[in-house]
C-alpha cells in the first residue's frame, strides 16, 4: 500500500464476503503462493495476493473494478495450493458476484437475481408471463394428433389464418425481443459503470480517445478472439478438463445463435412474403441438424461443467454458491427441456411436448433476462475487462501521460 494511502473499509462488503463463499479470506497471511501458481499472474502484477489483502480491508471500490478480478477464470489452482485454506479462487468469485449486483441495472432486479432464496420469484416471473400469453392467445386449443404430426409445436400459441407472421412467431417475438433488448441494455449499463470505475481507479486519462471503430478493432475484437480460443483456460493446471466442458458449451451457443438468427430472418422477415416458410423445419435441413447438434453439445458441455464443479466442491473444498449453480441449472434446463420437447414431438406425445416446450421457453427467458446479473455476465464483463487491459497498455493512454 502506498504510504499515506487512506483505507476506507466498507463494512457491508466485509459482511457480504463472510457469507458469500469468500468467508475464508481472513485465513490469508500473504505468503504469495497463490500469485506464484496463478497462470494469469506476472512479476509486475502479482495476483491474487493483493486482492486478498484488499478484500480483508474491505476495499470494495478497488475490487469491483479490478480487471484482474474479472480476468480470473476460476480455475482453482490458487485455492488448491494455498497453504492456509484461504480459498482465493472462491474469494474472487464472491467479489465478481458482488460486482454484477453492484453495477447491475436496474438495482432491484440485480439484487433479486443475486440470491438463491429468490429463486421461486425468478422462475415465477417468466412462468406467469408465458403462461398468461399462452392462455389468452388461444394456445389451450391443442391440435389433434394428426395436425400435431404436421405442424408440431408451431401452433403452441394458437393459430390464425393470417398471411404475414404466424401467431406463434408473433407471440414469441413479443416475449423475447423485449427481453433480449432489455438484457443487452442492462448489460451495457453495467459494463459502462464498471469501465468508468476502472478508468478512475487506474487514473486513465481520456485525452486521446479511440473512435468506436478503433475501440472495436484494436481492443474489443482481439479480446473476443482470445476468449473463443480459450487461450487462458488452456493455461489452467488443476482443472484442465474445464476446457472440455467450456468449449462445447461455447460452440453450442454460437450454433444456436446462428439457428436463432436464421429462424428470425427466414420466418419473421422473409416469411412475411412467403408464408410457406412458417412450418416446422425438416430434420434433414442443415440448420435443423446444426440446432440438434448444438443442443446435444450444450447438454454434454454443461454436464461436464456440472461434474467438474461438483468434484471441485468435494475434492478441493471449493464453496458451493448460488452464483455458480444458478447458471449451470439454467443452461441444463434449456438444453434438456428443448431436447425432450423435440423428442416427444417426434414421438407424437403432444401433451408432454407442449409441457416441455413451455418449460423450455421459461428457461430460455430466464437465461436471457437475468444474464446481466448472473455468472453469464462474466462473459461480457470479462471481455470488457480484457479490452480495458489492452486499452490501458495502448498509446491512447500512454501518450496522455507523457
Ligand atoms: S490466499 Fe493463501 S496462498 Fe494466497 S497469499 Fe493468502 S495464504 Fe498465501
Ligand atoms: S482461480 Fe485460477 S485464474 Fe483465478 S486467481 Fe486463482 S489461479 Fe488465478
Amino acid at each position: 500500500m502506498a504510504e499515506g494511502m487512506k483505507v476506507e473499509p466498507d463494512l457491508n462488503f466485509i459482511r457480504y464476503m463472510k457469507t458469500a463463499g469468500g468467508d475464508t479470506l481472513k485465513k490469508c497471511y500473504q505468503c504469495a503462493t497463490c500469485s506464484v501458481v496463478c497462470p494469469l499472474s506476472s512479476d509486475s502484477k502479482p495476483f491474487p495476493r493483493k486482492e486478498m489483502i484488499w478484500a480483508q480491508w474491505g476495499l470494495k471500490d478497488k475490487l469491483v473494478a479490478d480487471p484482474d478480478v474479472m480476468l480470473c477464470h476460476q480455475c482453482g489452482d490458487c485455492t488448491t495450493y494455498c497453504p492456509r485454506g484461504a480459498k482465493p479462487g472462491d474469494v474472487l468469485g464472491a467479489i465478481r458476484a458482488y460486482a454484477y449486483t453492484h453495477f447491475g441495472f436496474p438495482q432491484g432486479l440485480a439484487k433479486l437475481a443475486s440470491s438463491g432464496k429468490n429463486l421461486p420469484i425468478l422462475i415465477l416471473i417468466p412462468a406467469v408471463i408465458i403462461g398468461v400469453l399462452w392462455l389468452v392467445s388461444g394456445g389451450t386449443h391443442m391440435p389433434d394428433s394428426e395436425t400435431f404430426k404436421e405442424v408440431g409445436l408451431t401452433n403452441f400459441f394458437g393459430h390464425w389464418d393470417y398471411h404475414f407472421l404466424t401467431k406463434n412467431v408473433f407471440i414469441i417475438d413479443i416475449i423475447f425481443l423485449p427481453a433480449v433488448a432489455f438484457a443487452l441494455f442492462a448489460a451495457y449499463r453495467g459494463v459502462s459503470a464498471m469501465w468508468k470505475q476502472m478508468a478512475a481507479n487506474a487514473n486513465v486519462s481520456s485525452v486521446f480517445r479511440p473512435s468506436v471503430k478503433q475501440f472495436v478493432l484494436e481492443f474489443l475484437w482481439p479480446s473476443v478472439v482470445e476468449i473463443i480460443n480459450h487461450k487462458r483456460f488452456n493455461e489452467c493446471g488443476t482443472n484442465k478438463n474445464r476446457v472440455n466442458g467450456h468449449l462445447p458449451l461455447l460452440l453450442s451457443f454460437i450454433g444456436l445463435f446462428i439457428v436463432t438468427n436464421y429462424a428470425f430472418i427466414v420466418k419473421d422477415i422473409i416469411g412475411l412474403a412467403y408464408p410457406s416458410l412458417h412450418g416446422p423445419i425438416s430434420q434433414m435441413n442443415p440448420i435443423k441438424i446444426l440446432a440438434n447438434v448444438s443442443a446435444i453439445a450444450m447438454i454434454v458441455g454443461i454436464g461436464i461443467l456440472w461434474g467438474n464443479r461438483s468434484s471441485m466442491e468435494d475434492e478441493q473444498g471449493v464453496s458451493p454458491t448460488f452464483y455458480d449453480w444458478f447458471l449451470i441449472g439454467e443452461i441444463m434446463a434449456v438444453g434438456v427441456t428443448g431436447l425432450v420437447a423435440e423428442l416427444t414431438r417426434l414421438m407424437g406425445l403432444q401433451v408432454l411436448s407442449y409441457l416441455f416446450y413451455y418449460l423450455h421457453l421459461v428457461s430460455v427467458f430466464m437465461l436471457f433476462f437475468y444474464m446481466p446479473y448472473t455468472k453469464f455476465a462474466h462473459m461480457v464483463y470479462r471481455t470488457f475487462a480484457m479490452a480495458f487491459e489492452k486499452y490501458r497498455e495502448s498509446n491512447f493512454v500512454k501518450r496522455a501521460v507523457e
